[in-house]
Formats: C-alpha cells, structure tokens, sequence
C-alpha cells in the first residue's frame, strides 16, 4: 500500500510516518531528509537545495521530482511506502501518479494531517532532531530523557536551521498543501483528514483506522 502524508511544516508527518514505519513495516521516505542527507554529505544536489531550503522556498519540482523517482527505484519494502513532504503540489502529485503507475502501483490512501499556524510555530520552534537517526523531539511535550541527546541512540541533538522563526514563516506561507492537490486526492475518494492537534498517540490511532490497520497499542 502507498500511503501519502499531508500537512504544513510542523503538522507532526515525520513523526506519525516515522511510528507507522515502526509499527507497520511501512517504507519511509522523506523529500525533506534526503535533501538534508545531500547538504550534510555536501553533493552537488545539496549545494543547490540548501539555497531554496535555507530561505524555506521548496526546491524546483524538476529538481525534486527526479531525486523522488530515483529514491523510489532503490525502495521495494513489502509493506509498501509512505510519502512524507512528497508531494507538494499538484504538479508533483501528478508525478508520482506516474511514477508509481510505471511499477504497476498507485497511491492508495492520502492522509492530511491539519493544525493551525499557531500551533505548527509552537512546534517547529521547539523541535530538536537526532543528527544520528532523525528522531524527533520536542523541548516540552516530549523532551529526550537527557537533554540534548537522543534516546534512542545516545547521539547528539540539534535544531534545523530553517526553523528559526522568520524562516518557519515562509515555510507556512508557501508549504501549506495547496487546494488544487487536495482536490486531485479528495475527487479520487482517497483523502482522509484527521486533527493533528491531538496527542501523538490519538492522532496516530485516527491514522491507523483511515487506513485499515488494526491499531497496535
Ligand atoms: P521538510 O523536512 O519536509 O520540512 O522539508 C525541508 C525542506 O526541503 C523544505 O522547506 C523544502 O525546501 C525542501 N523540500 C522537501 N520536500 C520538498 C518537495 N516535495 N518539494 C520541494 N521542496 C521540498
């Protein structure tokens, strides 16, 4: 099953992708983390994302779109793939209706995960990363047992550049989900909408139950 995650930066689909990746068995891929990969590992595809993501612009769809299908070309998790930051757009969603019709495959089920603009700041402002295995913390609902060290695997913890205050405002102004793609999934009965401003556990239960899983406590 290809499952794709909606929401603003900050809705919480890295996290809620992470957890069905866990549970599940699902394939994550994240736009957003292979761009990082790229900057940190210093490739010619990071050089050229870091000056869109750093202003919190998206990166060209060209550009985006071609990485996403080479990334797909290594993925063939048995439990199937959830798109988390992919798409963006209806030009992207179109994309990906391609590229997994050309593997026999389509998008299942699409999820939007909704919160407000005050509350995506109070989260993105508070986020810290794993730089080790990308685990996601917040400083006050859900702080690493030591801080600034992650729990999971005792490596250090840092704050994204492109959450810093003015940059996280771009990101809402221009990372919302556009109405356009929303229709395409919504006319295709696919799109669930579900709170994201509940608790990680009762956000990832209404996720578990628009797609069918037997939700693992
Ligand atoms: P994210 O981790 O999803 O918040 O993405 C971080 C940054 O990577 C975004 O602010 C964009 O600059 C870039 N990015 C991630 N996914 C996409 C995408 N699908 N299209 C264009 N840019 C993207």
């Amino acid at each position: 099953m290809n499952v794709v995650l909606l929401g603003s930066p900050g809705a919480g689909k890295g996290t809620q992708a992470e957890m069905l990746a866990h549970r599940s068995g699902f394939t994550h891929v994240a736009t957003g983390d292979i761009f990082r990969r790229n900057v940190r590992d210093g490739t010619e595809l990071g050089k050229l994302a870091q000056t869109y993501m750093d202003r919190g612009d998206l990166v060209p769809d060209e550009v985006t779109i071609r990485m996403l299908i080479q990334s797909l070309e290594s993925e063939d998790g048995p439990g199937g793939v959830i798109f988390d930051g992919f798409p963006r757009n209806l030009v992207q969603a179109r994309a990906l209706d391609e590229a997994l019709a050309a593997r026999g495959e389509h998008v299942e089920q699409v999820i939007l995960v909704e919160v407000s603009d005050e509350e995506a700041v109070r989260r993105l402002s508070a986020r810290w990363l794993c730089s080790n295995c990308g685990a996601i913390y917040h400083q006050v609902a859900s702080p690493p047992r030591r801080q600034g060290i992650c729990d999971n695997c005792g490596s250090e913890l840092y704050q994204r550049a492109d959450d810093r205050p003015e940059v996280v405002r771009t990101r809402l102004e221009g990372q919302k989900p556009p109405a356009d793609m929303i229709e395409h999934y919504r006319g295709a009965g696919k799109l669930h909408v579900v709170n994201g401003e509940q608790s990680l556990e009762q956000v990832h239960e209404a996720l578990d139950e628009a797609l069918g899983i037997p939700y693992a406590h």
